[in-house]
């Protein structure tokens, strides 16, 4: 295991007892670091708070005393815990320094840091490049927001070795010596106000990514959105640009047939089978990471014509009796549901609905064109009819559950058709979470072979 390396710090709060939390309250006892520990909602008889007292933790639960801040030179705070939180509030006007738990990776390592950033596509491009490097035999380990303690990955890590990090605005917000080698930046839109309070806030928290980054670094952005353009601007990395619009010699770009890197001809779109535009970026964005830690050719077409999404995110699932079928289960709202739509040109059965948050479903009307029939299920059924029916929609039928939905919507297909769950609402009215309706449904689909 690595050790801390200038790690200029001798006490520390650790805030939240989540997974990070844990796993940097441990590295840091391992380093011989005076560890202070705090969650409100850990309870006295947690098996972990046991573990991390015989470890040598000072270990508080219940609530934030201010006096736990007494002589503590570093705060690593959960990333969900607000800067409003009385015991932040009060370190920021002590200038008490507070980060989150990725702050520790670059005195942990010396592996090559590859950050991954952006509203959306970030699970999907990590995985993407994660995948392309290892299948061209470089010794590559993934991390970060995908749900991997990073700073426990990197404690593993050595020289030559490349960490792929998937990096969530929370946790950038919470750096200030991060700096990977490859930064990437996916796009950014007007997300996660409630935490952020304005959107120039959540612009400079996504853009930590490559401030501290220096010439011999490397920053892949979206050419095509025009905040991420203007952020990188402050950047002194090399900029290498992807864009699915317009023909880049500096960065990787696409025509109709291939996608390009710096002028070299790299897949063969024909071959790839994620689908949608979104995905194109994602895509395109991996690329030039890959490309620029030494992946080959042959083992980037090999990841795109084998990778069949992140799972819940408009994966594809099967063809069965030449019929198409995708799960997106992660699409809770109905701009993730139209992405999913706009994604296919085919004849498509929508299985959708869910939880009634109390909003309409007018604005999946434009992405409807290619919709024959849809089958409906959970507490929105009958609103998503009314836009069914507006949109002339005459083939509908409901259906109790996922697993009920999906041989109506079989029996309702033709050879050719896409058949996709993209239900525009969350689960829990009927399932604990997302995933378990998205399995649902891939195992519904799989009774039909
Ligand atoms: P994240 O990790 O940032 O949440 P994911 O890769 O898990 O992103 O994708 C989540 C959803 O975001 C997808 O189902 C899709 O609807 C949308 N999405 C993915 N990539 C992009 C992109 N590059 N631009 C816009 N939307 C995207």
């Amino acid at each position: 295991m690595n050790k801390l390396k200038d790690f200029p710090y001798s006490k520390i709060l650790v805030l939240g007892l989540a997974k990070s939390g844990t796993a940097a309250a441990r590295l840091l006892l391992e380093n011989h670091k005076q560890v202070i520990v705090n969650d409100k909602n850990a309870s006295e008889t947690d098996e972990m708070v046991a573990q991390l007292r015989r470890m040598g933790a000072n270990v508080f639960t219940g609530s934030h005393p201010l006096e736990l801040l007494d002589g503590v030179d570093l705060i690593i705070k959960n990333p969900g815990i607000h800067y409003e939180n009385p015991i932040l509030a009060r370190a920021l006007e002590i200038n008490i320094p507070i980060v989150t738990e990725v702050e520790l990776v670059n005195y942990l390592t010396e592996a090559k840091i590859i950050g991954i950033t952006g509203s959306n596509g970030k699970t999907t491009t990590t995985t993407l490049i994660t995948k392309m490097l290892a299948q061209s035999d470089l010794p590559t380990k993934v991390a970060g927001n995908i749900g991997i303690v990073a700073s426990e990955t990197a404690q593993t890590m050595g020289t030559g070795e490349n960490l792929v990090l998937e990096l969530s605005s929370f946790q950038l917000e919470g750096t200030e010596k991060f700096r990977p080698h490859i930064s990437v930046l996916l796009n950014i839109f007007s997300a996660h106000l409630d935490y952020h309070k304005t959107f120039e806030n959540y612009i400079a928290a996504k853009s930590k990514i490559f401030c501290n980054q220096t010439t011999e670094d490397y920053v892949i952005y979206n050419a095509d959105d025009p905040i991420v353009s203007e952020a990188v601007k402050q950047s002194k990395a090399k900029k290498v640009p992807f864009s699915t619009k317009q023909q880049l010699q500096s960065g990787a770009w696409t025509d109709e047939n291939y996608i390009y890197f710096k002028g070299e001809k790299i897949a063969e779109r024909k071959n790839i089978v994620l689908v949608g535009s979104h995905n194109l970026e994602n895509i395109l964005a991996s690329i030039s990471a890959a490309k620029l830690s030494g992946a080959t050719n042959e083992a980037i077409g090999e990841v795109l014509a084998t990778f069949a999404g992140v799972r819940h995110r408009l994966e594809y699932v099967a063809k069965i009796h030449d019929r198409f079928f995708y799960n997106d289960s992660k699409a809770t709202n109905i701009l993730a549901t139209s992405k999913a739509l706009s994604a296919f040109e085919q004849p498509t059965i929508l299985l959708a609905g869910g939880l009634d948050r109390g909003n309409g479903f007018e604005e999946l009307a434009p992405y409807l064109n290619h919709v024959k029939a849809m089958v409906l299920f959970g507490e929105t059924a009958n609103k998503i009819h009314e836009v069914a029916k507006h949109a002339g929609i005459t083939e509908v039928s409901f259906a109790n559950d996922v697993e009920d939905a999906v041989p109506k919507a079989y029996a309702m297909s033709a050879p050719g058709d896409v058949i996709l769950l993209s239900p525009a609402c969350a689960s829990w009215d009927q399932y604990k979470t997302f995933e378990q309706r998205g399995d649902m449904f891939v195992q519904a689909v799989h009774t039909l072979e």
